[in-house]
């Protein structure tokens, strides 16, 4: 069954011209894949987040490692505790760092003031590691990170990694997760802990001997959706050595190397680590998706057929018989209120094609999905994964958004924080899928609390109270002309929608 969706209403592509390539509708036959990956149009007001926050959101779950942004306070503050990922054992992750470089260290240089920091800061904690993350205005005045964390390893005796994230490195904040994973590849997997550092603070070493010992990559534990995960991958009799990086260890990744598979969950930010590890280690890897029932069902056969172990493949058998007994029984009452509803999804790369099954399994339809940082690849995964008629979007500003949603009008938004009250002031329900969500959507039992958070949304008697405010017809903003200048050919585009 094909979803009737409109063409991409053409007022929306008219506001802003050039950005008319990033949005297509997917239908068979046809490209289908929207520009991506180019720097945001000036004047439209992106949500992007800057490499270094990629490179942050990716580290920033090592719960027993320090969290050292060498740059302005800003840097800190605004990616502090930002993954609402969770930890069953050390908090000092949660914390935030900053060595606050203030006017004095921009001309006279931050070396000194970083160095102290992580004396310091290795005194008051003794963390496992120290990460220090390099932002713009260190790449400018060229403060030389690796010298200085070498330098401070040797002093301290402790783990000091330098992560190269330099905010302005690229438009796209998925280098710093590549960057992120450079800096686990070059100073962390596969070494052992300094030698005169007694007091790391390890978890019980994995047994390597086992005959199932896998990594999960791209597991940010976000709400508790590993430890949704982790049961079911215990039942079926194989034992995780690291999850990267969600609830992990600073040890238990630096022995990522002794695992025997790799399951790669969020591709975006991890298939690059995969890659490497393959070439470098010999450790093969599969694709896994745990959001769902049936995606969790063929990711554990997956495993089970990988290992080739009847007995493995007989018990995941009998689980997904089980549990999908279960769900189907406890879900029906949501599919009978969800069914036919529109759902429209803009979140990061991973989530755009993720989720799709799941709300299928539910009975709803996805009309439109996108993502602020799709690479070419994330939009080919959403172009197999969608159906035919649905919008795919990139990078789309506010105005955009509202737009497509005054449009499309969807029952459903799933997104983050940033798209939330203007989900609520459309009258649209609004289910954050990002970090500030806190229930565990992964897994079985996951998806029974997906389904219940999403017919709270929808269903909510609410809707049918709230006036519903709709989106200016045309953008109200200052125009250069309106303050006495000329206008830019891009800006008289969204004023005159032309
Ligand atoms: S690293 Fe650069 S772009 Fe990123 S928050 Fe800091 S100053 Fe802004």
């Amino acid at each position: 069954m094909n979803i009737k969706v409109p063409e991409i209403p053409s007022e929306i592509i008219k506001t802003l011209k050039s950005r008319k390539k990033h949005m297509c509708v997917k239908k068979d036959g046809t490209n289908s894949i929207p520009s991506c990956n180019e720097a945001s149009v000036p004047g439209m007001v992106t949500q992007r987040s800057c490499v270094y926050g990629g490179a942050r959101v990716v580290l920033m779950p090592i719960t027993d490692a320090i969290h050292l942004v060498h740059g302005p306070l800003g840097c800190a503050s605004c990616t502090w505790d930002i993954r609402g990922t969770r930890s069953s054992g050390c908090e000092l992750y949660r914390n935030g760092f900053s060595t606050d470089l203030q006017e004095r260290d921009i001309v006279f240089g931050g070396e000194k003031k970083l160095l102290e920091t992580i004396i310091e800061l290795n005194q008051i904690f003794e963390p496992a590691a120290i990460f220090v993350y390099a932002t713009c205005v260190v790449g400018l005045i060229g403060d030389d990170l690796k010298r200085v964390c070498g330098e401070a390893g040797k002093i301290t005796g402790s783990r000091v990694i330098p992560v190269q994230s330099e905010g302005f490195r690229s438009v796209n904040k998925s280098l710093g997760h590549q960057l992120a994973c450079d800096a686990l590849l070059e100073y962390l997997i596969g070494t052992e802990p300094p030698q005169n550092k007694g007091n790391v603070n390890r978890k019980e070493v994995k047994d390597h001997n086992s005959d199932h010992c896998l990594n999960i990559l791209g597991e940010f534990n976000v709400a508790g959706d590993f430890w949704a995960i982790k049961p079911l991958l215990e039942k079926i009799g194989v034992s995780i050595q690291a999850v990267v990086t969600g609830d992990s260890t600073v040890e238990e990744i630096a022995q990522a190397n002794l695992a025997q598979l790799n399951l790669v969950q969020c591709q975006k930010s991890s298939r690059y680590l995969a890659d490497a590890m393959e070439e470098l280690y010999n450790i093969p890897q599969i694709r896994v998706n745990f959001f769902g029932v049936e995606e969790t069902s063929s990711s554990l056969m997956a495993i089970a057929k990988f290992f080739n172990d009847p007995q493995m493949i007989e018990t995941v058998e009998k689980i997904i018989e089980t549990e999908t007994e279960t769900v189907e029984e406890s879900i029906a009452p949501y599919r009978q209120r969800l069914s036919g509803k529109k759902v429209a999804v803009y979140v990061g790369g991973n989530k755009a094609w993720s989720l799709i099954r799941a709300f299928e399994e539910l009975g709803m339809e996805v009309l439109l999905t996108g993502t602020q940082n799709g690479l070419p690849e994330d939009y080919q995964r959403i172009k197999e994964t969608v159906r035919d008629g649905t919008l795919v979007v990139d990078d789309a500003n506010a105005m955009e958004l509202a737009r497509l949603l005054g449009k499309y009008k969807p029952d459903l938004l799933v997104s983050g924080a940033k798209e939330k009250y203007l989900s609520l002031k459309m009258r649209i329900a609004f289910c954050d899928f990002n970090h500030d969500r806190i229930s565990a959507f992964a897994g079985f039992k996951g998806f029974l609390n997906f389904a219940r958070e999403v017919d709270r949304a929808v269903s909510s008697p609410v809707w049918n109270h709230s006036p519903q405010i709709k989106p200016p017809a045309k953008p109200d903003i200052l125009t250069a002309k309106s303050i006495g200048k000329k206008p830019r050919k891009e800006v008289t585009e969204i004023v005159q929608g032309s």
